[in-house]
């Protein structure tokens, strides 16, 4: 027999928009369960000192996502580990169903999905997965010390992956298809400032190439962007840090989207295109992308779908 469980208001995403709808949705006596997904925290528990989150001037990541996991509990959200696998969004009460086999069903749904890793698309970086092509160095930095790596990218997450690499590869180059980086000014500082990195501008990756009859990565193939003309770069790995796509492959058929794969949400609120669903975070945020943000838009939708669920009777 299928096992159902049905709540007022069903948050599917358990990153900083998600927890906080949890918490707020709680708060309103909706009694929510929140799916938390393949990424219990998600994007920031990849990562290692956040230093803009108000009311901390540090604290690590993973930290700041069991904290509000913690807060969303006690404030009475039942949080369930389980993945979404699909989603009917097409009448009320709306209906998911888990990998479990379990199917949830919500008078109002907050997504909270967020984003994931974007990768090049080169054949060579799929071949090279997990065996020296990488998207997380929190994850997988440990495995080169004293090695020489290359990072892909010029934002924020490029910067930082390549700061956090300088604690174990002897050598970090990061590789810009720009002559600038759109990583705030303060992670650039610290970038330029520091001896083990070297900055290759105007260039792609073009091929990961692989070390002799070894299984991993020996070198990367850089392009230059305006001559064409290439360069062999020996390194142990290759970081990828070219953003991320939001992960709405759920209600893609669904729900309005807009460019890129966001969620269209109508402006200023969190309502969607389907009344009762309500969207937060990087899976509808294609400019701000912060944990804050992200926050901030957990708190709008669940006090959307309170209204809503109000209005309802
Ligand atoms: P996410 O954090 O992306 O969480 C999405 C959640 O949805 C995950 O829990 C996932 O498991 C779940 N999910 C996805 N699909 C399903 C499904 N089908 N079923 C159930 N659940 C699902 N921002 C800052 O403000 N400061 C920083 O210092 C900072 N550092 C960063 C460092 C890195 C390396 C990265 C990648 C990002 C960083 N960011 C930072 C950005 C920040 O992490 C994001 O803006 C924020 O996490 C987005 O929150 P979110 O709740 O929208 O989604
Ligand atoms: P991002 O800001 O979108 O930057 C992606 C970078 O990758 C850009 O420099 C881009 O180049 C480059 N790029 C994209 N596609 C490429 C391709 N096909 N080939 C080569 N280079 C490519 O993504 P992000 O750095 O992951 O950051 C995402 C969001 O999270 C941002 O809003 C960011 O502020 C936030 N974040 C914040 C922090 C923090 O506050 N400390 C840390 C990490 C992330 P161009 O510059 O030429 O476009």
């Amino acid at each position: 027999m299928t096992d159902t469980r049905h709540t007022r208001l069903l948050i599917i995403g358990s990153g900083p928009a998600g927890y906080t709808a949890a918490v707020y949705g709680a708060r309103a006596m909706l009694a929510p369960i929140l799916v938390q997904g393949m990424q219990p925290g998600g994007q920031l528990t990849i990562t290692t000192e956040v230093e803009n989150w108000p009311g901390d001037t540090m604290v690590m990541g993973p930290e700041l996502m069991q904290r509000m996991e913690a807060h969303a509990r006690e404030m009475g959200s039942e949080i369930v580990t389980d993945h979404i696998a699909s989603l009917d969004l097409s009448q009320r009460p709306f209906r998911a169903q888990g990998d479990g086999g379990t199917v949830y069903t919500g008078d109002a749904v907050v997504l909270a999905t967020g984003a994931q890793a974007r990768w090049l698309g080169l054949p060579s970086e799929e071949k090279f997965m997990g065996m020296g092509v990488s998207a997380c160095a929190t994850c997988d930095g440990f495995f080169y010390r004293g090695r020489e790596v290359v990072v892909i990218g010029g934002g924020n997450t490029a910067v930082e992956e390549a700061l956090f690499l300088t604690n174990f590869a002897s050598k970090v180059t990061l590789v810009h298809r720009r002559d600038s980086l759109r990583a705030e000014k303060i992670l650039q500082h610290r970038l330029f400032n520091n001896p083990k990195i070297a900055v290759i501008w105007d260039h792609t990756l073009e091929e990961v190439l692989g070390e002799g009859d070894g299984p991993g990565v020996g070198g990367a193939r850089l392009r230059h962007v305006a001559t064409g003309e290439t360069q062999d770069l020996a390194c142990a790995g290759v970081f990828v840090a070219i953003g991320h796509s939001p992960a709405s492959e759920l209600v893609r058929d669904q729900l309005r989207m807009q460019e890129g794969g966001y969620v269209w949400v109508e402006p200023g609120t969190t309502r969607t295109s389907v009344p009762g669903v309500f969207a937060a975070g990087d899976l509808t945020d294609h400019v701000y992308r912060q944990a804050v943000t992200s926050a901030g838009m957990g708190c709008m939708a669940a006090l959307d779908a309170e209204k809503f669920l109000a209005e309802q009777g």
